[in-house]
């Protein structure tokens, strides 16, 4: 037999009775991405995805890669499927994991009898595959408590499967399953993680990006398409509407106290994002803001700045992370590179030198009191550009 992916479902366990519905959206999703791949088969029962190749054709590696990045899978291996007889077993545990084996300072066998009508028990299984590999790795010592590689033996209804070690999958809930989100896309580090972990929700996603040319540049733009297209390896291929902003930026700083730039700029886009994800079909807006971080991400400039939002909620899957943890992500997800690039982003534009770290919202809807807001926000909107970001790959 070939060799095949087993990957296990996470939270999607948990379900109750819509169960089958994440289930049916998992599978589709796995076999859109197994498509570039070649034929696959895909199916799940007893809690795993079957992803088996059809042809010798089939990319493994690069089908493996994508299995990585799907949400809804916990955890993933590779193994190859013989037939339920421990001489298959044994054989197969053999040829197909002999080299890591070999290599291993210490090993032990674990398995699993899903198909309780095998006549041996998982204990039983281990002793006997694990005796007989010991004999044929006299240099591997045998070690249930802390071994250095472990093989494991599944006994399923319709095969049994050997792998080594699982890896972790990207966890969370299929997209598609948990609505759709507009994602507020700076250039920084924040934004694509604050995106990618609401996509890992099941939550499909479009971005929204500001842009103040020319004291914004182009190359920033580029900046935020580049990353956009880094994290449709995860969130599949999306939108991304570039906004105009510099009329309004301009308005602002001929128009208000200074103190004051950075919260009402901040009003505008959240003003203006809602309406573009009303017309989008998204249900909440998602941004990068930290408790803390900056001056306008203080819990009373946020109060401020969020008040504008009406119909919708504003989410912030960032809010409680130190730095550190982000990056991190950043750098699993690999969008730190991009994000650190040195161009501007309109929040450096005009930014005050003594920002108001705890506006009032009073206070604030006076000094933008002299802009015609509606008239301003209708026409960023008119200005904006809807640039498709295809799939990652
Ligand atoms: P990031 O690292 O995501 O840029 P930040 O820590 O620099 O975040 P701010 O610049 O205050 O914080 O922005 C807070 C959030 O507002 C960002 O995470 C993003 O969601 C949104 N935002 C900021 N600038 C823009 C922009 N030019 N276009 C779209 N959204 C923006
Ligand atoms: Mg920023």
């Amino acid at each position: 037999m070939n060799e095949l992916f087993l990957l296990k479902l996470g939270e999607i366990i948990l379900k109750g009775a819509n169960r089958r519905v994440f289930e049916d959206r998992l599978k589709s999703n796995v076999g859109r991405r197994m498509r570039p791949f070649g034929e696959f088969k895909v199916n799940i029962t007893q809690s795993t995805v079957y992803v088996e190749p059809l042809n010798d054709e089939c990319d493994m590696d690069g089908a493996w890669e994508a299995c990585g990045t799907i949400f809804g899978v916990i955890s993933m291996c590779r193994c190859r499927g013989c037939e339920k007889d421990m001489d298959a077993i044994y054989r197969t545990a053999v040829e197909y994991l002999g080299d890591d084996l070999a290599a291993a300072k210490s090993f032990k066998v674990e398995s699993r009898r899903a198909d309780k009508r095998f006549p041996l028990g998982s204990i039983q299984i281990s002793q006997e595959i694990g005796g007989r590999l010991a004999e044929a790795f006299p240099d591997v010592e045998v070690d249930v408590h802390h071994p250095d590689y472990t093989v494991y033996v599944e006994i399923r209804d319709h095969a049994a499967y050997v792998h080594g070690p699982a890896l972790p999958g990207a966890g969370g809930l299929p997209t598609g399953s948990g609505g759709r989100a507009a994602v507020l896309l700076s250039g920084g580090i924040d934004s694509p993680v604050a995106g990618y972990m609401i996509a890992k929700r099941g939550v499909e996603i479009e971005c929204i990006h500001f842009f103040s040319y020319p004291y914004t540049s182009e190359r920033a733009k580029e900046k935020v398409l580049e990353l956009a297209r880094l994290m449709t390896k995860y969130t599949g291929k999306m939108t991304v509407d570039v906004v105009g902003f510099t009329e309004i930026q301009e308005a602002i700083r001929d128009n208000c106290p200074e103190e004051y730039f950075t919260i009402i700029m901040r009003r505008f886009m959240m003003e203006i994002s809602e309406r573009i994800a009303r017309d989008h079909g998204a249900q909440c807006l998602v941004t990068g803001e930290n408790l803390g971080q900056v001056a306008s991400q203080t819990m009373e400039a946020m109060t401020v700045t969020h008040q504008v939002v009406k119909t919708m909620p504003v989410f912030h899957p960032l809010i409680g992370m130190d730095k550190e943890e982000i990056v991190k992500i950043a750098r699993r997800i690999g969008t730190m590179e991009t994000s650190v690039l040195p161009y501007e982003d309109c929040c450096t534009v005009f930014t005050p030198k003594h920002p108001k770290t705890k506006p009032n919202l009073e206070h604030v809807m006076k000094a933008e009191a002299k802009l015609d807001r509606e008239a301003l926000i209708e026409r960023a909107i008119q200005n904006t550009e809807m640039v498709k970001v295809k799939f990652y790959g």
